[in-house]
Parts: structure tokens; C-alpha cells; sequence
């Protein structure tokens, strides 16, 4: 009897969580040691921070991008992430319900190539020690990402989760609640949620399709109307 494919997504996320974490924490191992050998604890301390800001980054990007762009029936990328953006704001809190497999094992299958060819630069002398340091933080923040976006929801985070909410270091729940309570138009970074009053500030990703709408074969790629906010003054 052939297995169904919902039970091979599960088996090949389970797998890319496991092959994420092997080439992580060899590539710790690699950093490591050349930081032994070389000790800088205030530029690593920078490099480790510009990791986790630019996940906050790319993790905000593409949650703008799948809430805003593509149909879910788009083929790989819709089932990878447009359907589970759309289907987490009709209903916020099955996030929350996932295992840690299931929740992790979408970003485990994006990030790991990243990691590998992290590895290659490493091993051809491409990146120095810090932008690996740098690449290593942001890898696992962007892994860890769709954690810290269940932790938000969960009515009873762990104690680990709810310490690093916290101290400001993942996203709060009470930062992403705003992308939730008003039109899903705002505060999409969800990793620690630093970028968004910068962002929406800005009204970086309303100006951004703005630029879109110029170019008619992306501008169809929109699922709905024009920007929610479009008109109005920065929040
Ligand atoms: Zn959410
Ligand atoms: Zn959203």
C-alpha cells in the first residue's frame, strides 16, 4: 500500500531537522576552533547579534511575501510556505499545537542548504571566522524561527520560551499580536520582533509593492488588492 504523502512531508521534514542539526553543529565545532585559536569576544559577541537581526530580517521578508504574494496551490513553494501563512491567520493558534518536527520542519528543509554552503565557504577559505559566526547565528535563528512564532501563541509557553520572551531576545507575544489584530499588514518579522517598529515605521514592505505594482506580471502574483494601509499616513 503506498504511504500517504502527508506521512512522507512528515518523514522528510523529521529528516531535514536531523540533517539541520548534524551540519550546524559541525560547522559550531569548525567556528569554535578557529575562534580558540584566535580569540575576539566583542567582534563574535556583534557578529552573533547581526545574525539574529538579519533572520529577524529574512524571516520578515518572507512572511510578507507569503502573506501578500502567491497562491497556495503555488507548486513547491505553496505547500512549503504560502498555505501554512494563510491557514496560521484563520486560525492563529494550531500553530501552537504542532510538534516540534512539524513546526521546525519547513525551515529545517530552507536553511539547511544554507548551511552546507556555509560549510564550502568555510572549507575554501571564502568567509572569515566572523561572517561565519554571523551565518551560523542567523541559520539557527531562522531554524528556530517558526518556535519562537508557535512560543508566541502557545497559551502556556516552556519556561525556557517564556524567559527568553522575557528578556526581548524572541519575538513577544504581545508584539505579534498586532500583526494578528490588525489586517495582517504589519509586524511581520517573527523571529525576535526587533525590526518591526523600524519596518512599519518605514512602511518598508507597503512601499515595496507599491514598487511591485509598477511591474504588471509581479504585480498579478498579488493574491488580493492593493496594500491594506495604501493612502494612509505611517502608523
Ligand atoms: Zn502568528
Ligand atoms: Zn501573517
Amino acid at each position: 500500500m503506498p504511504i500517504p504523502l502527508d506521512r512522507w512531508r512528515r518523514r522528510l521534514e523529521r529528516l531535514a531537522v536531523f540533517v539541520f542539526a548534524a551540519l550546524w553543529l559541525m560547522l559550531l565545532v569548525r567556528v569554535t576552533d578557529r575562534l580558540v585559536a584566535e580569540p575576539k569576544p566583542i567582534l563574535l559577541l556583534l557578529a552573533l547579534v547581526a545574525g539574529h537581526v538579519a533572520a529577524d530580517a529574512i524571516a520578515g521578508a518572507v512572511h510578507w511575501l507569503a502573506d501578500r504574494y502567491f497562491a497556495p496551490n503555488t507548486p513547491v513553494l505553496g505547500a512549503l510556505l504560502i498555505e501554512p501563512f494563510r491557514a496560521h491567520h484563520d486560525d492563529p493558534l494550531s500553530i501552537a499545537r504542532h510538534d516540534f518536527f512539524e513546526v521546525s520542519g519547513n525551515n529545517a528543509l530552507l536553511v539547511a542548504p544554507v548551511v552546507a554552503a556555509l560549510h564550502g565557504a568555510a572549507e575554501t577559505g571564502a568567509l572569515g571566522v566572523l561572517p561565519l559566526a554571523t551565518g551560523l547565528s542567523a541559520c539557527l535563528s531562522l531554524f528556530a524561527t517558526n518556535l519562537f512564532h508557535a512560543w508566541a501563541h502557545a497559551p502556556a509557553p516552556p519556561r525556557l520560551a517564556r524567559a527568553l520572551q522575557h528578556a526581548g531576545l524572541i519575538l513577544r507575544p504581545a508584539a505579534h499580536a498586532r500583526h494578528h489584530r490588525l489586517d495582517h499588514d504589519c509586524a511581520y518579522c517573527v523571529t525576535s520582533g526587533w525590526l518591526n517598529p523600524l519596518f512599519d515605521r518605514l512602511r518598508l514592505f507597503e512601499r515595496l509593492e507599491h514598487a511591485i505594482d509598477r511591474i504588471p506580471r509581479a504585480r498579478r502574483l498579488r493574491r488580493g488588492g492593493p496594500h491594506p494601509s495604501a493612502g494612509e499616513g505611517a502608523r
